[in-house]
């Protein structure tokens, strides 16, 4: 559960550019851990098995509100949409939209008391995976209005008249949505542009500048728009203030500039907002002044859970194009599937697929739990669900060849099978990108990760005079004292499963003996590159994806467990589960030797790169190529 409590800390007095971006950012950051989070424990070096064994799965209740939600939803999609057709298109036909209106799609996560389904998160992240089975842009349509548009924020930080004023009309099918981004400000908001400026009568705020690339913005009712507002001057230094606002699209001063578009998601709509003297009234402020930086990374922490659920969607879709293709394609005399380089790839799909469904399934049941921190959760099943699926989409495409590579419309012209992987890997693409890039969100889990060291470190390693930093050696030195030798200690524990066979079940002691090789290696690190481990991104990289891919073999063997007790095919889900892990285990292996050698592999890596930077390479770069 993400924790609303704001606090706003000036920033540090800082001149660099690159060190106020990290200020701001860190300064927004959501720091309390209220509850307890089983991610952040496995980077901390404890492997808390019991929070999430026996897997928490949804009630009997709640499945069939989600059961019959998803029924009403197959209906619409089947009789109003046809993906091929958005695709070729570029539109989502207006009568499907207000039939999922009438159906509440537009309200799924909004409390029923203002109008909403008040669907649980898990019913919610159903719906939005099996629209987006069917039709991306739908999903994307539905999501960017209440995973991140205005619905979720409010429902975070709103005062009960905002609620009151837009809830029910949000939930009625008013489309909403989330503008942050800006041409010069992508994954750094600290240099964002547009301003908010209190009128002198304190009754309104003038808005002015650029928005981009807004999903829904062009025909989106009621929106949230992140501005800068009125600096505070503290300690005699200038510090920025984000603040997030809603405002109406029939407000003057609001035009929309161009309807963008992409490589995939063709129905979405998509485009570039400004602002000019747009006045929006004083209590359209969210929260307060100085706290938009912090609703809007928050609302993504919790926003973000969308795209894995869609992610293992589209995993699923592949794997059943795939099954058919290499049961029925013959080649040089055999079914596809039985060539050993077929069966491998086939293998590694089912295997990371089924990771992609445990660790959608436990994120979502968490972020039910308010008792639960989902941040490192969500953000970890966003970054690893969506490269994943990247990658199996892409090894569908391999397994069809070149039907794989064709357009689903020329398929069925020629009267084949028109299996729309063509228009998968092109929708799908984009989720490495949006809601936090694979390479932020890293960065995000690195910083969560080590945030207990680095809470104890910095005042060690900040303070100024030789008492401050005596009296933090002392804590640290305390913490540590116990803290480090526990982490050598091996664990002789049997933790409690219900049907995994042993070999599944020695896969749980290697998740803890790991977690806390993994602590002691960021410690080690710590203690290495102090302040400057921040700098470190690809050791830093190569301790998220060791943490990440331990959350993962936890998700497959908690909800593997649960599967093992109604499946009709034991032995083959035990093995599933055991490929998984092995598998994932190499990987893990490999990476704790990657960091190892980080520093050197890096030094040669970072010459390369600068050198390409610089233009010193041109010289085979020149050759026959058209400069465009
Ligand atoms: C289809 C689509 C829909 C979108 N919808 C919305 C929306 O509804 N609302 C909204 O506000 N925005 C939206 N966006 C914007 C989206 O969130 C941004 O594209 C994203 O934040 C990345 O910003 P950028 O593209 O400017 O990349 P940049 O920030 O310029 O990054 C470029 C590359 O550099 C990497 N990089 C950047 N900084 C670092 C760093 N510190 N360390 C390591 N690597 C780094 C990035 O990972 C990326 O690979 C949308 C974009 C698209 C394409």
């Amino acid at each position: 559960m993400t924790d609303t409590k704001l606090e706003t800390k000036p920033l540090a007095n800082n001149t660099s550019e690159a060190d106020a971006a990290m200020e701001l950012a860190e300064d927004s950051r959501q720091k309390q851990w209220s509850f307890p989070s089983f991610a952040a424990g496995l980077f901390n070096g404890k492997f808390g098995w019991n929070h999430i064994s026996p897997f928490n799965k949804q009630t009997i209740e709640d499945k069939k509100i989600g059961d019959d939600f998803i029924e009403k939803i197959k209906e619409v999609l089947l009789k109003y949409i046809d993906p091929e057709k958005v695709d070729k298109t570029k539109k989502i036909p207006a009568k499907a939209l207000d039939e999922l209106r009438k159906i509440g799609c537009f309200g799924m996560k909004i409390p029923t008391e203002h109008g909403g389904l008040g669907l649980s998160n898990t019913n919610y992240t159903r719906a939005i995976s099996f629209i987006s089975s069917y039709c991306c842009s739908t999903a994307v349509l539905l999501s960017a209005h209440q995973s991140i548009g205005v619905p979720q924020p409010l429902k975070m930080y709103g005062t009960e008249e905002q609620k009151k004023k837009y809830f029910p009309r949000l939930a009625a099918g008013e489309m909403s949505a989330f503008a942050l981004t800006e041409p010069g400000v992508g994954s750094d908001p600290a240099k964002m542009t547009t301003t908010a400026e209190l009128s002198e009568d304190g009754n309104h705020y003038i808005i002015n500048g650029t928005k981009l690339w807004c999903t829904n913005g062009p025909e989106a009712k009621i929106m949230i728009i992140m501005a800068t507002t009125k600096p505070i001057i503290k300690n005699s230094k200038e510090i920025k203030q984000i603040s997030a606002f809603i405002f109406e699209s029939d407000t003057p001063g609001f035009f929309v500039d161009h309807r963008c578009e992409f490589m995939g998601l063709k129905g979405i709509i998509n485009g570039v907002l400004r602002f000019e003297n747009m006045k929006i009234p004083a209590e359209n402020l969210i929260s307060k002044e100085g706290d938009g930086l912090r609703i809007a990374l928050a609302t993504l922490n919790s926003g973000r859970l969308a795209i894995p659920v869609c992610s293992a969607a589209a995993g699923k879709m592949c794997l059943s194009f795939s099954q058919k293709w290499a049961n029925e394609r013959v080649q040089w005399g055999r079914k596809i599937g039985e060539h050993q380089a077929v069966s491998k790839i086939l293998s590694n799909m089912t295997a990371d697929t089924f990771a992609m469904h445990c660790i959608s399934q436990l994120s979502t049941s968490l972020a039910d739990n308010p008792q639960i921190d989902i941040r490192l959760e969500a953000a970890i099943a966003k970054y690893y669900c969506s490269e994943l699926a990247c990658k199996i989409a892409d090894d569908c495409l391999q397994v069809k060849g070149g039907r794989g590579y064709e357009t689903s419309e020329s398929l069925r012209n020629r009267g084949e099978t028109p299996d729309p992987i063509e228009r998968i890997i092109r929708d799908l693409r984009i989720n490495r990108i949006i809601e936090g890039s694979s390479e932020i969100m890293r960065l995000f889990i690195a910083r969560e990760a080590v945030d207990k060291h680095f809470g104890l470190a910095m005042p060690f390693l900040k303070s100024k005079s030789a008492k401050d930093k005596f009296k933090a050696f002392l804590k640290l030195a305390s913490f540590y004292s116990t803290w480090l030798p526990a982490k050598y200690m091996p664990r002789i524990r049997n933790y409690k499963t219900r049907y995994l066979n042993s070999e599944n079940k020695s896969n749980l002691k290697f998740i803890s003996r790991n977690a806390r090789k993994l602590a002691r290696s960021i410690f080690g690190s710590m203690i290495m590159y102090q302040v400057k481990l921040q700098d470190e991104q690809v050791l830093l990289g190569h301790y998220v994806d060791i943490g990440v891919k331990l959350y993962a073999m936890s998700a497959v063997l908690t909800v593997g467990d649960d599967l093992l007790a109604n499946s009709q095919h034991k032995n083959e889900l035990q093995n599933l589960i055991f490929e998984y892990c092995n598998k994932t285990k190499s990987e893990i292996r490999l990476h704790f030797i990657l960091a190892n050698k980080n520093k050197k592999i890096m030094k040669s890596k970072l010459k390369l790169s600068r050198d390409f930077l610089n233009g010193s390479l041109d010289m085979f770069i020149d050759q026959d190529i058209l400069k465009q």
